[in-house]
C-alpha cells in the first residue's frame, strides 16, 4: 500500500468520472441561468463567525466544522455549506434585490464517512435574497425538480412543509417542548439532548424508540397564522399548477433557527433512508440581519452532487460523457509529424492525440485503438516522401474520400495539403 492515501471521507475523482461531474454542473447552470440566476464564486474559507451565525443547533456547526487559527491569528473555517457565505457576500456588496444567485463547489464536514456521506462533498445550489413571494418558492422548488428531470432521474420524491411565521414557529416549539418533556421517559437519550438544544430537531429522529412519540407530537399546522396558511396554500397551488407532485411532511423541519414558511426536500427513492436526501432547502429570515445587513427575506436550496450521482447510477441515467478524441496520429518517423498534425487539427477544433517516445507502429496502433478515436492518421517515411498521409477509420465503417464523397470504409491516402480539411469533414 502506498504511504499516502486520501484521508477518510475524501476522494480523488478521476477521468472519466470527473467529466461527469463537470457536466452535472453544466446542466445545473443551464437550468438556473435560464431563470435569471448568476453564479457566485465564494471563498473556501470564511471567518468562523460567519458559520456560527447559522445557529448552534446543528451538528454542522457544533461538531463537524473544520476550523483552525491561521498564521494571522484569525479563527477561520472551511465552509460546511454556502448559504451563510452568500448572505455574508450580500451584506458586503449590497447588490440590488431580488438577488438571484447560484453556486457550486466543495463543502467540508467532519462526518462519519459512508456511502453517500463524505467529509468533502460537492453541492450545487441557488439562493434568492430580498423577495418574499410564494411564487418564488414555487419557482425555486420547480427549478430543482426540472434539474433532476434534465439528469434523467425519475425516482425522486418531493417533500414539502411550512414552519409558519416566526411567532407560529415559536409557539409550536413551546408546544413540542412541553409535549416531549411530559413524555421524557419514553424518549431516547440522544433525543433528550436534542430536545434541550432544539425541540424541532427531535422530529428528525430516525431512532425506532422515538418513532411513536414523534408520530403523536403536535403538528405545526395547528399553529399557522392566517398569513402563514395563505403562503403555504399558495405554494401548494403553484406546484400543483405546474404539475409537480409533492407530499406534505409535517416532520420536515430543517434545523436552522432562521427557517420559516416553506421547507422542502428531494428524496432519492433508490437510496438508503439514512442518505436519501438528494437536496433540500427553504425560506429563511434573519440570517442576513445577523451578519450585519438589513432585514432581508431569503430562500434557496442545496443539492448534493455525490449523492445525486449515486441515484443516477441506480437509475442507469446520466452516464459519464464520452471524452474520446476524434483523431489519433500514428507517426513512425520520430514524432515531429505527429506534433505538426495534432497541433493543426486542434487549431481547427478537431480533438487529436498521439503516442510519444517513438514507439513501434504496432504499439502506436494499439494506443490509437485504446484512445477511442474515430480515425487514425498513419504517417511513415514513405508517406512523408510522397507528401501524403493514410487515414484509417477505427470504429465506423464510414469514410470520406478526398473529394468529399462517402468512402468504402477502408483506409484512404490523402495529400498532406488536404489532410486537415479532409479530417474536419470526416468528423463532422
Ligand atoms: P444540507 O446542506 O445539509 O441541507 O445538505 C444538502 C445536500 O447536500 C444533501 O441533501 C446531500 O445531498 C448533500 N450532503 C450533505 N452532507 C453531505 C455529506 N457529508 N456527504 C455527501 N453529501 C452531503
Amino acid at each position: 500500500m502506498p504511504e499516502f492515501q486520501t484521508s477518510p471521507g475524501m476522494r480523488d475523482i478521476l477521468p472519466p468520472e470527473s467529466a461527469r461531474w463537470r457536466r452535472f454542473v453544466d446542466v445545473f447552470a443551464q437550468v438556473v441561468e435560464g431563470a435569471g440566476y448568476g453564479q457566485v464564486i465564494s471563498p473556501l474559507l470564511e471567518d468562523l463567525g460567519v458559520f456560527q451565525r447559522i445557529g448552534d443547533a446543528t451538528d454542522v456547526v457544533t461538531k463537524e466544522m473544520y476550523d483552525f487559527v491561521d498564521k494571522g491569528g484569525r479563527h477561520i473555517a472551511l465552509r460546511p455549506e454556502l448559504t451563510a457565505s452568500v448572505c455574508r457576500a450580500f451584506v458586503q456588496h449590497r447588490p440590488a434585490t431580488p438577488w438571484k444567485v447560484w453556486y457550486t463547489g466543495s463543502q467540508f464536514r467532519y462526518e462519519k464517512p459512508q456511502r453517500g456521506r463524505y467529509r468533502q462533498f460537492d453541492q450545487v445550489g441557488i439562493e434568492v435574497l430580498g423577495a418574499d413571494d410564494p411564487n418564488l418558492d414555487v419557482e425555486i422548488i420547480a427549478l430543482g425538480w426540472e434539474f433532476y428531470r434534465a439528469l434523467g432521474l425519475q425516482k425522486v420524491r418531493l417533500l414539502l412543509n411550512s414552519l409558519g411565521e416566526p411567532a407560529d414557529r415559536a409557539a409550536y416549539v413551546d408546544a413540542l417542548k412541553a409535549y416531549f418533556e411530559a413524555n421524557l421517559d419514553a424518549l431516547s437519550d440522544e433525543s433528550k439532548i436534542t430536545l434541550q438544544k432544539n425541540p424541532l430537531r427531535v422530529l428528525d429522529s430516525k431512532r425506532p424508540q422515538d418513532a411513536a412519540l414523534v408520530a403523536g407530537a403536535p403538528k405545526i399546522a395547528q399553529f399557522y397564522s392566517e398569513g402563514a396558511a395563505a403562503h403555504f396554500a399558495a405554494v401548494q397551488a403553484g406546484l400543483t399548477s405546474l404539475g409537480i407532485p409533492f407530499t406534505v411532511d409535517t416532520k420536515l423541519v430543517r434545523g436552522l433557527d432562521y427557517y420559516r414558511h416553506t421547507t422542502f426536500e428531494y428524496q432519492g427513492l433508490t437510496l438508503d433512508s439514512a442518505q436519501n436526501a438528494l437536496g433540500g432547502g427553504g425560506r429563511y429570515d434573519g440570517l442576513v440581519e445577523s451578519l450585519g445587513g438589513p432585514a432581508t427575506a431569503g430562500i434557496g436550496f442545496a443539492l448534493g452532487l455525490d449523492r445525486t450521482l449515486l441515484a443516477c447510477d441506480d437509475e442507469g441515467v446520466f452516464a459519464p460523457p464520452a471524452t474520446d478524441v476524434s483523431v489519433f496520429v500514428v507517426d513512425t518517423t520520430g514524432g515531429a509529424e505527429a506534433l505538426a498534425i495534432t497541433t493543426a487539427l486542434r487549431a481547427v477544433g478537431v480533438s487529436a492525440d498521439r503516442a510519444y517516445e517513438n514507439r513501434s507502429m504496432k504499439s502506436q496502433m494499439k494506443a490509437a485503438d485504446r484512445s477511442g478515436a474515430a480515425y487514425a492518421v498513419i504517417i511513415g517515411s514513405n508517406e512523408v516522401e510522397a507528401g501524403v498521409a493514410v487515414v484509417r477509420p477505427l470504429r465506423a465503417e464510414r469514410t470520406v474520400n478526398p473529394d468529399g464523397t462517402d468512402g468504402d470504409g477502408t483506409q484512404s491516402t490523402v495529400p498532406r495539403s488536404d489532410l486537415i480539411d479532409h479530417l474536419k469533414k470526416a468528423i463532422s
